[in-house]
């Protein structure tokens, strides 16, 4: 076949893993410049180090972050690996410190490649009846003087959602700079970077692309020196995203903002009616007044909604009746509703969290609920009617 242009309105998937590069002196300056433009090289030389595919759709999240630049890596984990790596500077690295209320494989990532392989000096920031004190923080922060401050703009699985601005402020007063996993929140509800975060990461196999069906992470920044070190870390590293994957990404993430709001207000009005039932103990959700950072989440997402996870325990007179009501919950409310240990799919699914997390959480019976995009109405009728069988018992 011969070599034309085809006139799709679309950038083609291109799955080369190294582009002709003609002669030697055009190989050379595609080597040179390789590291001077930070965006669209000129010439692509090899997949892991660009791909038109994956520059496209770093262009989509870009626009939603309103970052000067966004890298996409090939799995949530791969993100946070990245742009931590990016402050090891061999052996002299001033401490780090963590908000302990983060993503389980975080926490684990921390313990043993962090802690165990690479011998960093780790620290931990607990909330205190579920907030943090930043006033402690602020002490903390002034005897320890760490490089870096990890946290999560809504915690999981409790969605403690932190004031971001005063942890910034705090932070930067100390020289230290600021990550935040802002999967949760979306910069639907919340742009970090716009208070003066320095990096931002996702897990975009949550709701960027929003289908349950695509593995992939993303950082997010202004600050072109962080671009530098985390596009030279992806490449020695290979943490790149395939283009098939980023192709599927950039037609899924085009209806991102949709998807999330109507997920949004379905947490909500959800959150609602299991407040109000009587089999269900306690709900964890920031739009609600009850939740401890329900105040820091209406500053932080202005009222535009509260996001789309809901934590919830069912009421009994043990643990082990606690636990027999959530297993029959979750036998009730399937197959409409499925246990899959992820979250920002399409359809509403749910997770049992002692099983997931053993007993850092006291209450057995919790369970965490990702909310989907379906009627309303109808994820209403399936609670409904799985919440009537406890009544009875
Ligand atoms: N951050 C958060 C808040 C998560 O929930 C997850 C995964 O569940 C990750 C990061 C890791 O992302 P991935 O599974 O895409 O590696």
């Amino acid at each position: 076949m011969k070599r034309k242009e085809i006139n799709s309105s679309r950038l083609p998937v291109y799955r080369d893993a190294g582009f002709e590069l003609y002669n030697a002196e055009t190989t050379a300056d595609a080597f040179k410049k390789e590291t001077e433009n930070l965006r669209e090289p000129e010439l692509y030389i090899y997949s892991r180090y660009r791909n038109p595919n994956v520059v496209s759709a770093e262009d989509e999240i870009m626009a939603l972050e309103e970052s000067s630049w966004a890298i996409l890596t090939q799995s949530g984990m791969s993100a946070i690996d990245t742009i931590l790596s990016v402050f090891q500077h061999g052996r002299e690295v001033r401490p780090w410190l963590f908000f302990t209320e983060i993503y389980g494989g975080t926490i684990s990532y921390i313990d043993s490649v962090l802690k165990r392989r690479r011998g960093l000096d780790i620290h931990s920031f607990t909330p205190e009846d579920g907030k943090y004190n930043l006033s402690l923080l602020d002490n903390e922060m002034e005897k320890l003087r760490p490089e870096l401050v990890y946290i999560e703009s809504v915690s999981n699985p409790m969605l403690i959602v932190p004031d971001v601005r005063r942890v910034v402020e705090i932070a930067h007063k100390y020289g230290s700079r600021v990550i935040i996993d802002n999967t949760f929140a979306t910069p639907w509800l919340y742009k970090p970077l716009r208070d003066g975060v320095d990096a931002v990461i996702h897990s975009v196999t949550k709701y960027f692309s929003g289908h349950g069906n695509l593995t992939a992470g993303v950082i997010c920044g202004n600050d072109t020196g962080l671009l530098k070190q985390a596009l030279e870390y992806r490449k020695f590293v290979g943490h790149m995203l395939s283009p098939d994957d980023a192709y599927r990404l950039q037609t899924q993430i085009q209806s991102f903002e949709l998807r999330f709001e109507r997920q949004c207000n379905n947490a909500a009005k959800l959150a609602a009616f299991l407040d109000n039932d009587t089999s269900i103990a306690k709900v964890w959700f920031p739009g609600l007044e009850s939740h401890a950072t329900h105040d820091e989440a209406k500053m932080l997402f202005a009222d535009k909604g509260w996001g789309a996870m809901i934590t919830f325990d069912f009421s009994g007179k043990d643990g082990d009746e606690k636990r027999r009501r959530r297993d029959i919950f979750i036998e009730k409310v399937s197959p409409a509703i499925k246990l899959i240990p992820t979250l920002g799919d399409s359809r509403t699914i749910l997770m049992p969290v002692e099983a997931v997390w053993g007993e850092k959480y006291q209450e057995p019976g919790m369970i965490r609920l990702s909310v989907g995009f379906e009627n309303y109405e109808d994820i209403e009728r399936v609670f409904r009617s799985a919440l009537a069988v406890m009544e009875a018992l």
